[in-house]
């Protein structure tokens, strides 16, 4: 006799069905527009022990079951000597999950405490680190690309961070070539709401290790961003979908970076272009006024005497 389900149960089920057929088919989508993976690849997936490693390889490993082309993954985690890190926890999920993986021990805790006053911020030198540390391992292991946890709302807030330190408009790219010149990097995540994770990893129960062990202190500009961003989508639905679209759409003619297009030498060509630039064009209106209850009214470009 079938044990016949809870209706909240079933509703649960059917949610996470949902989840799990979304985050297959955004990482799905997201390899296959900025071809991140190839056929005879070799994957080096970096996991840290955090939510958002955890959903990287498990979708890889299951992406790969069913992909057309033939890769391999093989699962990384560097062992920084953290004190308390239990370093049971990785290989004990990575040998239950079947996955070829490798620990890589660097005692690069002692090396940035060592060099890095108190007090003082110590995530660029350790990250340094461990980028090249993971680079000389992807080498090593044979590895072809090395693919990374991050995911949409990452790539949002570093453009943010950029922008508002940094005076440049400047993501955190789904693919490129690391600084050693020697490996290709890949986000497979990338448009993957953190939401999403947060929710899949809850399903999942991963055996999450705390990120907080050197205990540096969390990024807090890039705290007040994340929430920024995330109260934005609370208010506002669509806008960070839209944000994030209009990453992948940038028309350098309607910025001002001279480096990008010509305007210093910028000629007349005399010929009609529909799809030219109107510079008086309707959409280049105030856009629409917010009222005090939130709701938006369009300024008129014209006066309608
Ligand atoms: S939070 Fe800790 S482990 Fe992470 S980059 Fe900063 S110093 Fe390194």
């Amino acid at each position: 006799m079938s044990a016949v389900l809870d209706p909240n149960d079933k509703r649960a089920a059917h949610e996470t069905n949902k989840l799990s057929k979304r985050l297959h088919r955004l990482v799905g989508q997201a390899i296959a527009d900025f071809n991140m993976i190839e056929d005879g690849d070799k994957v080096m997936v970096c996991v840290s022990g955090g939510k958002d490693s955890y959903t990287l390889l498990d979708i890889l490993v299951n992406l790969r079951q069913r992909a057309p082309i033939k890769f391999d993954i093989v699962a990384v985690n560097l062992d920084q000597k953290q004190p308390g890190f239990p370093e049971h926890v990785l290989p004990e999920y990575l040998k239950s999950q079947d996955v070829p993986f490798h620990i890589e021990n660097q005692d690069t805790y002692s090396i940035v405490k060592r060099l890095i006053p108190e007090g003082k911020t110590m995530c660029s030198l350790c990250s340094r680190l461990r980028r090249g540390i993971l680079y000389r391992v992807a080498g090593e292991l044979g590895a072809t690309k090395v693919a990374l946890g991050h995911h949409r709302d990452d790539m949002l807030q570093t453009l943010f961070m950029n922008m508002f330190f940094g005076s440049r408009m400047k993501g955190m790219p789904p693919k490129l070539v690391s600084d050693d010149g020697k490996n290709i990097v890949i986000r497979p995540l990338a448009y993957v709401p953190e939401t999403d994770i947060e929710r899949w990893a809850a399903h999942r129960q991963y055996p999450i290790i705390p990120c907080t062990l050197c205990g540096s202190q969390a990024n807090l500009q890039r705290v007040q961003i994340k929430k920024m961003l995330r109260e934005w989508d609370r208010q506002f639905p669509g806008r960070i979908d839209n944000l994030f679209t209009a990453m992948g759409n940038i028309v350098p003619s309607h910025m001002m970076d001279r480096n990008l297009y010509p305007f210093t030498t910028l000629q007349t060509t005399g010929v009609v272009n529909p799809e030219g630039d109107r510079a008086f064009d309707d959409d280049d209106d105030c856009g629409p006024t917010p009222s005090v209850d939130g709701s938006a009214t369009a300024i008129k470009l014209h006066r309608d005497d």
